[in-house]
């Protein structure tokens, strides 16, 4: 009898977390949900914790940990909840789990996937904002802690999957990759007539459904940028050896050109569901619930480059991987505040731009190469107060 893999998912209520149990329920024989945690949204946990009878539960709102409490005892679930933050890191690194899935969205994910790190987990990578922050620090974890880093981004994991298994190979291997990106909703739309779009029309992605960060992100292309960012980290690459080319289609999911101009490309339907089976399974393959790619019904699949006048924001992130270190966590802190005050009506969408390049020039780290992570959430904290009060100017 095979042992099934003992599962943590972090963010469990959010797009990824949801796609992550739709493919976990597929296997039964496969994995157990020894853990399952949200932030703040009751209900949706709640449902879960009736469906999966997890052992631990936590929530990162204490407030919202209490009422789960009261409603898992009222209930008559097993399971334990716990609260706060702390329980996070504690359910990453717990003996009982052996993989831990990331997808909690933004650097409030950072101390968890840490924890993983330094536990020697097989660690699911969505979260990519906190290898965005965390960069030599949290490779540096994975490898101190012997842990299983497994990207679940699509582009990432079709980057991983155009690679070997043996990773002392893929320096001498890779010339360079290519990022493939959709464009997002407003790929031909005048960039001056972007100044009034609202947070429901950048929401609604053309090719993918996801969380409303990250989808905001999506339309600026900024979610990119962190991409760029997050394979500098996970294939260690120079960041002239990270290219972006705009996919429409997002079929293509990325690609591999090796040293000889052989180029490998992964394609698929769009389904999040692929990579995140690949991240369980891996080495294996499993099914994962997506539909097949027909060939013969496909749309022309076509290529161009991004323009600097419509996607500003995805050339910061070759300027931050450049600039002293911590520049990236600077630039995702930014990028935080502005999407948050976005979604909130505070801010302009041209005005996100704005204000994460408006941050970055006023803030250049000094932090040496070997600062903690700790000086890293620091610095975290530090570029949101700044990024806050360059939003205030420029507040609609
Ligand atoms: P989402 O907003 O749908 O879900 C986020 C999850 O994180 C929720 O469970 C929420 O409860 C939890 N959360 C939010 N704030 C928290 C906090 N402060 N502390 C602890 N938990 C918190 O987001 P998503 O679309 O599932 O994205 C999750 C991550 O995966 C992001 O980093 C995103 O960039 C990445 N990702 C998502 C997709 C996608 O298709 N959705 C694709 C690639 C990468
Ligand atoms: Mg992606």
């Amino acid at each position: 009898m095979t042992t099934r893999q003992r599962l943590c998912i972090l963010g469990a209520t959010g797009s990824i977390g949801t796609s992550t149990l739709d493919v976990v329920a597929r296997h039964p024989d496969r994995f157990e949900v020894v853990a399952l945690t949200g932030h703040a949204r009751v209900p949706e946990l709640l449902a879960q914790l009736r469906q999966w009878q997890p052992r631990f539960a936590a929530m990162s709102d204490p407030a919202a940990a209490a009422e789960l409490r009261r409603q898992v005892r009222e209930a008559g679930l097993p399971t334990e909840v716990l609260e706060g933050p702390q329980a996070l890191v504690e359910l990453a690194a717990h003996e009982d789990v052996d993989s831990v899935m990331a997808a909690i969205v933004g650097a409030a994910g950072l101390p968890a996937c840490m924890a993983a790190a330094l536990a020697g987990k097989r660690l699911l990578l969505a979260n990519k904002e906190a290898l965005v922050v965390g960069g030599a620090q949290f490779m540096a974890a994975v490898r101190q802690g012997g842990a299983q880093l497994l990207p679940i981004d699509s582009e990432h994991s079709a980057i991983f999957q155009c690679l070997p298994e043996d990773r002392g190979t893929w320096a001498q291997r890779i010339d360079h990759i290519v990022l493939t990106a959709s464009g997002g909703p407003f790929r031909q739309r005048d960039p001056a007539s972007l100044a009034d779009v609202t947070p429901d029309q950048a929401c609604a992605h053309p090719n993918w459904v996801m969380g409303r960060k990250i989808s905001v992100d999506s339309a600026t292309m900024m979610n990119k940028a962190l991409e760029v960012i997050e394979a500098r980290w996970l294939f260690d690459l120079q960041p002239e050896q990270v290219q972006v080319v705009i996919h429409p289609q997002s079929i293509v999911h990325s690609m591999v050109v090796c040293r000889d101009q052989s180029v490998l490309a992964q394609m698929g339907t769009p389904d999040m569901r692929v990579p995140i089976a690949y991240g369980l399974s891996f080495p294996a393959r499993i099914a994962s619930g997506a539909q097949a790619l027909n060939f013969l019904s496909l749309p022309p699949l076509t290529f161009e480059a991004p323009e600097r006048s419509r996607f500003p924001g995805l050339f910061l992130a070759w300027d931050a991987l450049r600039g002293p270190h911590g520049s990236t966590a600077v630039l995702n802190a930014a990028n935080e505040e502005a999407v948050a005050a976005f979604l909130d009506g505070r801010l302009g969408f041209n005005a996100i731009h704005q204000a994460n390049a408006a941050t970055l020039e006023a803030l250049p780290p000094k932090l040496d190469l070997q600062a903690p992570v700790e000086a890293l959430l620091a610095l975290d904290q530090e570029a949101r107060a700044v990024a806050r009060a360059v939003i205030a100017t420029l507040q609609r």
